[in-house]
């Protein structure tokens, strides 16, 4: 397998605040993803709750929903079109 296939897949799974792996991720209304620590760390310093990547405001007072993972996903994709 090409080392950038690797390479993509560890960036897609970092957490664009820690630029770590995802540790408890969660994602926001806008589909963007981190750690929830980082989130709730940022969301302290920063005093409101937007997004650390595009700034948009989270406007729901929901917590974020937990990242499902992929294999999840398209489980769910395949029973859904049984
Ligand atoms: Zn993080
Ligand atoms: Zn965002």
């Amino acid at each position: 397998m090409p080392s950038y296939f690797f390479e993509k897949s560890e960036k897609d799974l970092s957490c664009p605040v820690c630029h770590d792996i995802y540790r408890d991720p969660v994602i926001l209304s806008c589909s963007h993803s981190f750690c929830k620590n980082c989130l709730q760390t940022w969301w302290t310093k920063k005093q409101k709750k937007n997004c650390p990547l595009c700034k948009k405001i989270n406007l729901s007072n929901d917590p974020p929903r937990n990242l499902v993972p992929l294999y999840l996903n398209i489980d769910f994709e395949n029973i859904s079109k049984v």
